[in-house]
């Protein structure tokens, strides 16, 4: 909402918004002099095969631990990466964090990876992601690099071929928080994808609103007749995970099985049985 100064000018700017656009200044600034081998981190969070009643794989989220700032969610810090350039140095970091985690993990269990959009849509980011599989020596069909269609945007046809080299090499593909975006049917009908996420925010009204219960009976009904995995996002309660149970959904991921943990957490927490204990199997 502009005000109007004291010259009878428009000013754009609340002073909200210059607070928020001066915090936008703060994350760039310390990015760009950020330590990221030190200051970067993933968190894992288990996705589960609903059917088979165990974990598959973890998806790999960032964590900024900025001396200045202090914890920075991905949320905020990724869209100012990909603004400013540091997205690619950030990738990379993260990316070799992630497979090297996988190489201790159980050889069943996979990992999720979600790229930005100069992972996508520059051919210099997909070719730096095939270079960190290839040179990993990890299995790539353990590997599944999540995109959106947020990230498609810029290039869909370097999308496209990105996209196609990681399939080519072994790696699945999945299509994150769906639903969310504009043209979520064209990508799914165009790419060779693995996996649709459904976006958690229907997930989290599942039992109140008819509309987002529909919404996600019919993705998991359109994943089912094109051979794609559907995994449900955000399942934080029981009866959430009933619903989604009914549908006949494949895989869920959410609060309720378990928070995203640090790296150390990883092999306890899959000693524990973790399906057990929440009524999966
Ligand atoms: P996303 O890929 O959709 O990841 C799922 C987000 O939902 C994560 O937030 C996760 O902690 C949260 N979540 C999972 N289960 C639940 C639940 O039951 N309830 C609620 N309320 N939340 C749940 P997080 O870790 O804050 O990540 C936010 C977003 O940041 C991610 O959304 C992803 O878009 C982006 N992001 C995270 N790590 C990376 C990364 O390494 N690279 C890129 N490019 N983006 C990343
Ligand atoms: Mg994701
Ligand atoms: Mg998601
Ligand atoms: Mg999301």
């Amino acid at each position: 909402h502009g005000k109007r100064s004291q010259r009878g000018s428009v000013v754009l700017f609340s002073r909200e918004h210059e607070d928020q656009i001066r915090a936008l200044g703060t994350i760039e600034q310390a990015l760009r002099t950020a330590d990221l081998e030190r200051e970067l981190s993933l968190s894992f969070q288990p996705i589960l095969d609903v059917r088979a009643g165990r974990v598959v794989c973890f998806e790999a989220l960032a964590r900024w631990n900025s001396p200045t700032l202090g914890l920075v969610p991905p949320d905020r810090f990724i869209p100012i990466a990909e603004r400013s350039g540091s997205i690619g140095d950030i990738t990379r970091v993260l990316l070799a964090q992630a497979l090297a985690c996988l190489k201790t993990w159980p050889r069943d269990i996979g990992i999720s990876f979600n790229l930005s959009a100069y992972d996508i849509c520059a051919a210099e980011g997909a070719m730096r992601l095939i270079a960190a599989v290839n040179a990993s020596g990890v299995d790539p069909r353990r590997v599944d690099f999540e995109i959106t269609e947020t990230a498609m945007a810029f290039d869909f046809n370097q999308a496209r071929r990105t996209v196609g080299a990681l399939k080519a090499l072994g790696c699945k593909i999945s299509l994150d928080d769906f639903g969310t975006g504009y043209s979520s049917l064209s990508y799914v009908h165009t790419l060779p994808l693995d996996r649709v996420k459904v976006d958690r925010s229907f997930v989290a009204n599942i039992e109140n609103d008819e509309v987002s219960h529909k919404i996600v009976r019919t993705i998991v009904g359109l994943c089912d007749d094109m051979n794609l995995e559907c995994i449900v996002e955000g399942v934080e309660t029981p009866n959430q995970f009933a619903i989604v149970q009914g549908m006949h959904c494949e895989m869920a991921q959410g609060y309720l099985f378990s928070k995203p943990m640090p790296a150390a957490e990883v092999s306890a927490y899959l000693a524990r049985r973790p399906e057990r204990q929440a009524g999966v199997a």
